[in-house]
């Protein structure tokens, strides 16, 4: 029998799910209430970091082979086939130096193979190290993934909204729940925790090249792209989507005293939902009560770029390995 694949969720997770299926010959379609820019993904800062997200062992490698993926985007455009949509994948690397306020960082294991390093004699904060990371501009990125899936055949219905899975037309036999924050309702799962995020878009920051992040309280980022800035942020459990002055203006206090910057205008500012999930990301098979399989990929808190390849490939093994039990 021949597999139609239904991808319930327009993020980072349901997007890069669709690439991975639709290049690899299924057919595929991703149903959802809203896409890329009005997803919480169109909120990220996104970029490639393991943070605020369970359980480590798990999210490790997902994000490391996220990673591998990335930087293949970057270095390998010039060969593709693909070449002049890569080229405009909105990849692209950057000096990620994070910081401390109270002491002596440590480098995390994983990062010393990909070349994290102590920096010497800082100012401004107590410690830190720094690391050459994958950064995503998703004003580009999330189109960049879209467009790819549609050239690989996959089909996208927006303003979709699914009381429970069960809904998705039975024409589709296997169900990949990317939801994030929104699997809360749809599979009832009280393990979900709204992690709260803010930002502020701002405009370039003079001799800004790399991505200054502090992660002790108060949250801090700056993170240069090719047009703006990305200032954050904040990270607490709240379901409420209204931008809050109070955080803005506050984020751009301690960025501008950070970066010691006037403080600048703010273009934007944006509003989203990190989908932290206390037991870890969930990441498994499982039954639709009409029987039908659903693999679910979502809860990657604030992680969900950082891991989104490295995910997709676990559930396209799930859905292959499903495949090949049924046919025994
Ligand atoms: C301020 C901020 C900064 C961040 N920075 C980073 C970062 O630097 N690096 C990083 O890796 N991550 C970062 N994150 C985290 C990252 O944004 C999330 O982990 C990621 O966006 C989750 O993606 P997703 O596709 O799983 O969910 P979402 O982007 O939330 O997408 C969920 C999709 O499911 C759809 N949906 C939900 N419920 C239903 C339903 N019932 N019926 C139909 N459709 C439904 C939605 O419409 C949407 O299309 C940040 C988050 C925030 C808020």
């Amino acid at each position: 029998m021949e597999h139609r694949v239904a991808i319930v969720g327009a993020g980072v997770s349901g997007l890069t799910c669709g690439v991975l299926f639709a290049e690899r010959g299924y057919r595929t379609a991703i149903f959802a209430k809203e896409t890329g820019q009005q997803t919480t993904s169109g909120a990220a800062a996104a970029l490639w970091f393991p943070y605020d997200a369970e359980p480590t062992e798990k999210v490790i490698p997902s994000a490391l082979h996220t990673y591998k993926v990335l930087v293949d985007l970057i270095c390998h455009r010039a060969d593709s086939p693909r070449r002049a949509k890569i080229s405009h994948s909105g990849v692209s690397m950057i000096e990620l130096r994070q910081f401390s306020r109270t002491g002596e960082i440590q480098i995390p294991d994983w990062a010393i193979p990909l070349g994290g390093s102590v920096i010497p004699n800082v100012t401004t904060f107590k410690s830190g190290f720094r690391l050459n990371v994958p950064l995503m501009d998703t004003t580009i990125y999330l189109d960049y993934l879209a467009n790819r899936f549609i050239e690989a055949g996959g089909e996208v219905n927006t303003g979709v909204h699914f009381e429970k899975l069960e809904d998705v037309s039975p024409a589709f036999n296997r169900v990949i729940n990317c939801a994030g924050i929104g699997a809360r309702e749809l599979v009832q799962d009280i393990d979900l925790e709204p992690h709260r995020g803010q930002i502020a878009i701002v405009p370039t920051v003079d001799n800004l090249s790399c991505a200054i992040v502090c992660d002790d309280p108060p949250l801090m980022y700056a993170i240069p792209r090719a047009h703006d800035c990305v200032f954050g942020g904040t990270n607490e459990i709240s379901d409420n989507l209204d931008v809050d002055a109070a955080a803005t203006s506050r984020i751009i206090d301690e960025c501008a005293r950070a970066l010691k910057i006037e403080k600048p205008n703010v273009f934007a500012e944006r509003v989203g939902l990190r989908p932290f999930r206390k037991s870890g990301v969930r990441l498994e098979r499982d039954r639709l009560r009409d029987g039908r399989t659903v693999i679910h990929n979502y809860g990657h808190g604030g992680s969900g770029f950082t891991l989104s390849w490295g995910c997709a490939e676990k559930v396209f093994q799930i859905a292959h390995s499903a495949t090949a039990t049924q046919r025994r």
